[in-house]
């Protein structure tokens, strides 16, 4: 027997049963994302390595570990983008996106990191992300805050908090990277390898560190919110006003530095006790010296990711709800005869009756059988097309849900009496006919 080709680890497939719930939240995130004026953005998955390189920083887990890369046909490395920002970046600096302008984007795809997989951790992983270029003022800090509570409350999802910190400046952080060093290094010993090349390379990314031992040493180090410049408080303190007049509520996290480097000035993350210890479901930050890092004109920027599959499974846990998308009718072809002419005239209610779903039972079973397929597709009504009711131009149709008896419609009106059946159990205007024919 030939042997089965075995999916990738961490990579998933999405089958119908769930894909409605990607749906949902796509078309939530869209429909928010509209309401704020934010474009939608779409840009490659593969990019030059020394992109993600450059942009996320190299004493990063994602550059240090996680990224996949191949080698171009002229022997260049190219790498599987693990995050959104860096390619938005570099595309708006390759189309002159950014000379004086101000844009607000969204894009939405896979991501891939080459992590350990387990529950809401993978290694083909899926981002919704916003980004807004040429905004300073925190005001921009706090509308992306609000867009991501927003889309909380239209998805039906609670049981997430949102923790705040500011980077402040590179040069404040910069003088607090060495604050920290000092500290890290007269507990050298107690450090993991990872935290010893970062006390060399970034001792700041060792807050990040996920290694439980090191938890105390970590809670323990000097603040960063004590090295704070002046300029990048005040910022702060404009955005907690922005979020504390909305009603929003945080908490503000001195550890929070968030796992890429290019971030400044705001960091935040919303977290859930609801996933385990997968909690961050959306996180972001201002990241003003990204644009000039990746050779552009200096831009202020600020973003966020949210992790779709952990986003999905809190939706799954917390009582949203994903309607799926049953045939509305379904068609019923017994013998050779009709089995020809039903695919035409599923095409002709179509036609007539836009968005009305139509299953047609192909293949030409045994009457029996279709019947059953026809009680288990969960649709509303059964239209039965037999050699007698073809010979007599007519249809049966037949109620499935909501009562009622089998009748005969004429083929010619059948469009619309489907359409007035199928609204009267699902409820107005799911299969509206088109008035225009
Ligand atoms: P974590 O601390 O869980 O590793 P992160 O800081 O690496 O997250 P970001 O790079 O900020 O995450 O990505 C934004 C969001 O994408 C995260 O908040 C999370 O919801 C999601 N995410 C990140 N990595 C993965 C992954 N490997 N699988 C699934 N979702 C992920
Ligand atoms: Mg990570």
């Amino acid at each position: 027997m030939t042997e089965i080709i075995e999916p990738l680890r961490g990579m998933n497939d999405v089958l119908p049963e769930e894909a409605r719930w990607w749906q949902r939240l796509e078309s939530v995130a869209r429909a928010v994302f509209a309401q704020y004026a934010y474009r939608e953005i779409r840009v490659p998955l593969l990019e030059r390595t020394q992109l993600f390189k450059r942009a996320i920083g190299e004493y990063t887990d994602i550059v240090e570990k996680e990224m996949f890369t191949l080698e171009d046909r002229d022997g260049g490395s190219l790498a599987l983008r693990p995050e959104g920002t860096a390619g938005i970046v570099r595309a708006a600096i390759s189309n002159g996106l950014l000379h004086n302008q101000r844009h607000r984007l969204f894009t939405i795809g896979p991501m891939f990191r080459g992590e350990r997989p387990q529950k809401g951790r993978y290694r083909q992983f899926h981002q919704l992300d916003a980004e807004a270029f040429g905004y300073e003022g925190p005001d921009i800090d706090a509308e992306l805050i609000l867009m991501s509570a927003r889309l909380w409350r239209e998805l039906g999802i609670g049981r997430v908090r949102l923790e705040l910190n500011s980077l402040g400046t590179a040069e404040s952080r910069a003088a607090y990277r060495e604050v920290l060093r000092g500290y890290f290094q007269a507990h050298e010993r107690a450090l993991d390898d990872d935290s010893r090349r970062r006390l060399v390379g970034n001792p700041l990314r060792i807050l990040d560190s996920k290694n439980p031992a090191l938890a105390g040493l970590i809670a323990a180090a000097p603040s960063l919110a004590d090295h704070l410049d002046g300029p990048s408080r005040e910022h702060f303190d404009g955005l907690r006003a922005r979020l504390d007049a909305a009603g929003i509520a945080y908490t503000v996290n001195p550890r929070l530095v968030r796992g890429l480097d290019y971030y400044s000035r705001t960091v935040f993350e919303w977290v859930t006790d609801a996933l385990g210890s997968q909690n961050a479901v959306c996180s972001g930050g201002r990241y003003d010296g990204l644009v000039t890092q990746l050779g552009g004109t200096p831009t202020p920027a600020i973003g966020w990711a949210l992790g779709m599959e952990r986003v999905v499974m809190l939706m799954q846990e917390l009582g949203a709800t994903a309607p799926a998308e049953l045939p509305q009718v379904y068609f019923v072809l017994a013998g050779a005869g009709a089995a020809a002419r039903g695919l035409e005239i599923a095409e002709r209610v179509r036609d007539a009756v836009p968005g009305l779903r139509i299953e047609t039972d192909l293949g030409g079973s045994g009457f029996k059988a279709q019947f059953k397929r026809a009680d288990k597709s969960g649709a509303t009504v059964a239209v039965v097309l037999g050699e007698d009711e073809l010979a007599r131009g007519v249809a049966a149709v037949k109620p499935l849900r909501g009562g009622g008896t089998q009748q005969d419609c004429p083929l010619d009106g059948l469009a619309a009496h489907l359409a007035r059946a199928v609204a009267a159990v699902d409820g107005e205007g799911t299969a509206r006919q088109d008035p225009g024919r």
